[in-house]
């Protein structure tokens, strides 16, 4: 999911957008990958690409990097939880160029409430065609768990290593949510309220305290128990329960002395570990 995206404001780009890549709203169906003559396609187990036909070699390397991303992460779960149900369908994953100026979408249809793909889940639109995009791919290996809107994203900036929008750094995100909680008192409060972390709202500020919240729980527990609880318990909480749980678990009294007394450097090590 797009961290800045307006659904209103861009609806026509990318209504337009969609058309030009082959996307028929009328009748629900991507009808570019097969029909459209730039575009070839490849298959590795895990995904199956959509590329323009004159890609260069390193975006073939791109593929197979998130294609091992995926298969690796994938394992690494399920060694951690036997109950883990991956998603069965593969991913199918449009390398676009551009079309929407804007960055890449998972499950994107969603908002159409219209494909078959929004019940496979199985879509990645990527927009950029530079690399491939962590933080959606973890979007479609959770994809078998309706989480709300707060745990999915966090789980999805967690497991990216700490990706909210391509090539941005969390940890910037991060200092600047702490400058600005010492110098702006109606932000802190928004912080403490938890305004910024609901409402529909796709704020940095939810992507990053929902994925350091979860980081920290999962060091708290381990992975056994922290899976045990995101498939059995979290699952079933809304935005604001989940918030609650997580702070009750690790102590937190108010979210926004939890921001600033949280190192910057907790996010170099997500970025550098596979959780
Ligand atoms: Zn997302």
């Amino acid at each position: 999911m797009n961290l800045y995206y307006d659904f209103s404001a861009s609806s026509i780009r990318i209504f337009k957008g969609l058309l030009k890549i082959g996307v028929d709203l009328k009748n629900n169906k991507v009808i570019f990958p097969v029909y459209n003559s730039q575009y070839q396609t490849i298959s590795y187990s895990n995904i199956t690409f959509y590329i323009k036909k004159n890609d260069s070699d390193t975006q073939h390397l791109k593929l197979l990097e998130a294609n091992n991303f995926l298969s690796e992460t994938i394992q690494t779960i399920r060694i951690e939880s036997a109950q883990f149900n991956p998603p069965s369908k593969k991913l199918k994953y449009i390398v676009g160029d551009g079309y929407f100026g804007a960055l890449e979408y998972y499950s994107f249809y969603n908002f159409f409430s219209s494909s078959r793909f929004v019940r496979s889940g199985c879509l990645i639109i990527d927009v950029l065609s530079g690399g491939f995009y962590k933080h959606e791919i973890i979007h479609y290996i959770f994809s078998n768990y309706q989480f709300n809107r707060f745990l999915d994203e966090g789980i999805a900036t967690l497991f990216s290593g700490g990706e909210i929008q391509f090539k941005t750094s969390t940890l910037n995100c991060w200092s600047e949510m702490c400058n600005k909680i010492h110098t702006d008192k109606k932000y802190r409060n928004a912080i403490d309220t938890e305004e910024l972390l609901s409402n529909f709202q796709y704020k940095p500020e939810m992507y990053a305290i929902s994925a350091m919240l979860l980081f920290k729980y999962y060091r708290k527990v381990g992975g056994k128990i922290f899976y045990d609880t995101l498939f059995n318990k979290l699952i079933k909480f809304s935005d604001a329960e989940s918030v609650d749980f997580l702070k009750k678990e690790l102590g937190i009294q108010q979210l926004s002395t939890f921001v600033v007394n949280t190192g910057v450097s907790l996010w170099e090590e997500i970025a550098t570990k596979n959780i």
